[in-house]
C-alpha cells in the first residue's frame, strides 16, 4: 500500500499547504481520508483522476476536512463521466451535513441517486466498519465541530494506516496507533497547550506509549512551521508518498 499526501495543512493553508486529505492506494483500488475544501484542485495538481477514487473516508466534520467533498461531488455528477461506484463514510449527521453544504454551494446539485451509484454511510460509534477495500475502525476524540470527531485506523493491502484527525489528546490515541505501519499525527503547535488541538510537544512525550512503526506529523500551523528546525520527526509535505509494502 501507498500512501500520497495530498494535502497536509490546517484549516487556513498555512505555508500555502492544501487542506487535509491523504490518499491510499493498492492495485486497482484508490481511497481518500479526509478531503478538504481545497482537495479536488491539490488532487488534480498531483495529476490525479477523482473518478478512480472509489472510498473516502471522513474523520470530522470541519470544512478543512469534508468541504472538498462539495466539489468531488458537484464534478462526478455533472460531468458524467464517472464510471466507478463511490462510496462515502463519515461521523453520525454527515449525510445532512453534507447534503446541506452541497446545497448551500450549488442549489439543486444534491442529486440522490447518480447513475454511477453512490454509497453514503455514517459510522455507528466506534464499531469497526468494511468500507470498500478499506476496514476502518473509528475511535472517537475530543475536537468540537458539531457531529462526533474520530480518528480512524484503516488496514488496507495488508498495512495499517492510523489518522488522528484533529484532536486535543485523549488517551484513545494510544490504541490508535499502536504498532501502525504509519501513525499519520495531528501537530498543531509546537508546544502551546490548547483545546481541540495537538501539539508535537504533547506527541513527542507520548510517543513511547503510542509506539507506532512509522510516525508523520501533519496539519501544521504558522507556529509549528516556524520551528521544523526544532521537530525530531518526519514532517508530512504535499506530494510526498510513502510506500509501505
Ligand atoms: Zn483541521
Ligand atoms: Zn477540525
Amino acid at each position: 500500500m501507498q500512501v500520497s499526501v495530498i494535502g497536509c495543512g490546517d484549516a487556513f493553508g498555512s505555508g500555502g499547504r492544501f487542506n487535509t486529505c491523504f490518499l491510499l492506494h493498492h492495485g486497482e483500488e484508490r481511497a481518500l481520508i479526509d478531503c478538504g475544501a481545497s482537495s479536488l484542485v491539490a488532487l488534480k495538481k498531483q495529476g490525479i483522476d477523482p473518478d478512480t477514487i472509489g472510498t473516502v473516508t471522513i474523520t470530522h466534520l470541519h470544512g478543512d476536512h469534508f468541504g472538498g467533498l462539495v466539489f468531488f461531488l458537484r464534478e462526478a455528477t455533472l460531468m458524467k463521466r464517472r464510471k466507478r461506484a463511490l462510496l462515502l463514510a463519515g461521523p453520525e449527521g454527515f449525510v445532512d451535513r453534507l447534503k446541506t453544504a452541497m446545497e448551500t454551494f450549488f442549489p439543486g446539485g444534491w442529486i440522490d441517486a447518480p447513475p454511477f451509484g453512490l454509497t453514503l454511510i455514517e459510522y455507528e460509534g466506534e464499531k469497526e466498519l468494511v468500507l470498500g477495500p478499506l476496514t476502518v475502525k473509528p475511535f472517537r476524540v475530543r475536537h468540537a465541530c458539531g457531529a462526533p470527531p474520530y480518528a480512524l485506523r484503516i488496514t488496507f493491502g495488508g498495512r495499517t494506516v492510523a489518522y488522528t484527525g484533529d484532536t486535543e489528546w485523549v488517551e484513545t490515541l494510544c490504541d490508535l496507533g499502536a504498532d501502525a505501519d504509519l501513525f499519520i499525527c495531528e501537530a498543531y503547535f509546537f508546544s502551546r497547550p490548547i483545546n481541540k488541538h495537538l501539539s508535537y510537544e504533547t506527541v513527542a512525550a507520548r510517543l513511547i506509549d503510542i509506539k507506532p512503526k512509522r510516525l508523520l506529523l501533519t496539519h501544521l500551523n504558522e507556529d509549528m512551521l516556524h520551528r521544523l528546525a526544532d521537530v525530531l520527526h518526519d514532517v508530512a509535505e504535499d506530494g510526498m508518498v510513502i510506500d509501505l509494502n
